[in-house]
């Protein structure tokens, strides 16, 4: 009873854990798929606002476990691009991120994750200004994309080396690197990406000497970041242009579109944005000789720009310079032309410095110092007759990159097309991990059904066999299990099974006298009787219409008479009145114990030829058999 209790709750359990399991796992999945649907926002490029940036990124936050090493991974890497680039501490602890996280272990069995992260770091190091240290990141990141085959990362890699190419004025490299991404980023169709790379190439036009294809360029960008509400990137944008519109020596449509950059970030609240855009307004100004706007801007502008915001403190201090030669002061010029100099050559801006050295020899002049003067006009020679070399290179280059763009192409569209298949497998996978849950559930659920009824089963075959073992209307083991157990037990060794077999006298008669059903109650109350005067380990059943058999383990023929002696005189002398007036009722029995007996039958044949002698002698009574002499008898 215990333990069929016990297997009713082991049962439960079990479905319980299992349907835990399933619900868990299934939620599970719910909760990915949201994870997911925010990364793939984030890193499609798209403008999210930065509170609306900050809440996602909270939520996967607190949605990631670090066990979950993919997606933690990718949180971390959005986490280190998430950084602002504009400001020294962040920088510092974008860098400190990835270090951290390109240090440990487990990461290098996520190699894409590694080296999206290693990218941000270059790219912070950039804007410290390490920039050779960036470099020489960038190109192991390109050659880790590529054997990664990723066409993203490659875009990435390109696009944002191609960028720093540019700035340096390596324009051969930088077109080569934005071309490609621009590729890349339109077959994967990250509209966002390719926006912003795009402004990069145009800006390399610009610097590359085309400013009438970055107008153009530029024209179109503006427009289209309008159209999608990035008013930031369309404002970038502007202030691109006119710096395009200033080497077209188009100074006055250059600042209109200045002032109209300043005004909105100055309205945004942006004092970065403001006060860099004033350096450039005083460069316009300077050039339309407007030279106290200029120094008002400049001052401006000196209020945040600092020294380590190199490339606009370089154009800074050269404008400011600018403005105390045209007020005959070259003394001042040349101590702020120093501090050009140590930014211009830190950031490495050829240009910069050539106007710089260019400025520097005419402060020289003025203080008519025409030795120095000589040295910064020969200085700025070098760099010009560089710059030109540069710029013819460059036309070489363009016309070679021009006609490589059909090599790019192709190449890219092999790279696209992998990872179109890529993503094919990796929508399969997550097809047959759909697939698997169905199939869990379907288990689940068959598993269920199998074991319901498995032990619904059980319960029946256990009640039908404990039918199938009793009689009926007395509740005894039948004829069938008496004997079964009496088998059993007779070959239990030493040998020590007694027997009582025994019947009611005259009951043909009850039935006669009394009716059937008196005469069942009878056997019923004879079953009842005979089972209380028994030891637990003795079986009472009944073998015939009124004859029962009674088995009794390691016992003496001699105790079993008494038993059955006992057994007689109770019945004889019970008082039966509840079963019918003067009711009363007696029986005979035979004994017989295990002697020589070869079988179970013979043994019990022993106990009938008793039950026999018994009734021959008159009912009433107990008689025992053997079949050992006397002798053998005093014997045992
Ligand atoms: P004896 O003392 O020689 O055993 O006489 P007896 O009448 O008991 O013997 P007999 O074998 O002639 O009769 C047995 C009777 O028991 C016959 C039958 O009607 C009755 N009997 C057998 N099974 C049942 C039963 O299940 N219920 C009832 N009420 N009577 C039964
Ligand atoms: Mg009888
Ligand atoms: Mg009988």
């Amino acid at each position: 009873m215990k333990k069929r209790w016990l297997n009713r709750v082991y049962f439960l359990l079990m479905n319980l854990s299992l349907c835990s399991v399933l619900f868990s796992t299934s939620l599970f999945a719910i909760e990915q798929t949201s994870v997911d649907e925010i990364f793939t926002e984030i890193e499609s490029g798209m403008a999210i606002k930065p509170a609306e940036l900050t809440r996602k990124l909270e939520y996967l936050k607190t949605h990631i476990s670090p066990d979950d090493f993919p997606h933690y991974l990718r949180l971390q890497s959005a986490l280190c691009w998430n950084h602002d680039p504009t400001d020294e501490k962040q920088r510092a602890e974008a860098v400190k991120l990835a270090d951290k996280h390109l240090a440990s272990d487990k990461i290098s069995h996520f190699p894409e994750i590694f080296t999206d992260i290693k990218l941000c770091r270059a790219w912070f190091y950039q804007h410290q200004g390490r920039v050779v240290l960036a470099l020489e990141e960038y190109n192991q990141v390109v050659g880790d994309a590529y054997q990664l085959e990723s066409t993203k990362l490659i875009a990435d890699a390109r696009s944002v080396r191609g960028a720093m190419y540019s700035f340096q004025g390596n324009f051969a490299q930088a077109l080569e690197d934005l071309i490609t991404a621009q590729h890349l980023y339109d077959s994967l169709k990250l509209e966002y990406w390719s926006l912003y790379n795009l402004t990069e190439l145009a800006t390399s036009y610009r610097r590359f000497g085309d400013p009438q294809t970055a107008l153009k360029y530029y024209q179109q960008l503006e427009t289209k970041f309008i159209e999608l509400g990035d008013m930031n990137s369309a404002t970038g944008v502007l202030s691109e242009m006119a710096i395009a519109l200033e080497e077209l020596g188009e100074y006055e449509r250059a600042l209109e579109k200045y002032l109209k950059a300043h005004k909105y970030w100055t309205e945004q609240g942006s004092e970065r944005g403001s006060s860099t855009i004033a350096v450039n307004i005083s460069g316009t100004l300077l050039k339309l000789n407007r030279i106290d706007e200029a120094k008002a801007y400049l001052t401006e502008a000196g209020h945040s720009v600092k020294p380590n915001d190199e490339a606009f403190y370089s154009f800074m201090k050269l404008f400011e310079a600018q403005v105390h030669l045209m007020q005959a002061d070259p003394v001042q010029a040349l101590i702020e032309l120093d501090d050009a100099k140590a930014a211009f050559s830190r950031v490495k801006n050829t240009r910069g410095m050539a106007q710089l050295l260019l400025l520097e020899s005419q402060s020289h002049s003025a203080q008519q110092d025409w030795k120095q003067a000589f040295s910064s006009l020969e200085q700025y020679l070098v760099l010009h007759n560089e710059l030109d070399a540069k710029l013819q290179s460059n036309r070489t280059t363009e016309m070679r990159t021009r006609f490589n763009t059909k090599r790019i192409e192709t190449e890219n569209e092999r790279l696209v097309e992998y990872q179109r298949i890529k993503e094919h497998e990796l929508k399969i996978v997550k097809q047959n991990k759909q697939l698997e849950y169905a199939v869990l559930i379907l288990a689940f659920i068959i598993i269920f059904i199998i074991s319901f009824f498995a032990f619904k089963q059980a319960q029946k075959s256990k009640l039908l066999e404990v039918l199938a073992m009793t009689d009926h209307l007395t509740q005894l083991p039948n004829r069938r299990h008496t004997y079964a157990t009496g088998e059993k037990l007779f070959s239990v060794k030493p040998p020590s099974l007694a027997l009582i077999l025994f019947d009611a006298d005259n009951f043909k008669s009850v039935n006669d006298n009394y009716g059937h059903d008196i005469g069942d109650k009878a056997l019923i109350e004879l079953a009842k009787i005979s089972s209380s005067h028994m030891r637990k380990a003795d079986l009472v059943g009944r073998v015939g219409g009124e004859e029962f058999l009674i088995i009794l383990p390691e016992t003496t023929l001699y105790q079993a008479t008494e038993i059955a002696q006992r057994l007689v005189n109770s019945i004889a002398k019970s008082d039966l009145g509840d079963i019918a007036a003067n009711f009363g009722m007696t029986i005979s029995a035979g004994i017989a114990a295990q002697e020589k007996d070869k079988s179970f039958s013979e043994l019990l044949q022993r106990a009938d030829s008793a039950l026999y002698q018994a009734k021959s002698e008159g009912r009433n009574c107990a008689v025992s058999n053997t079949s050992l002499s006397d002798a053998e008898t005093d014997k045992a």
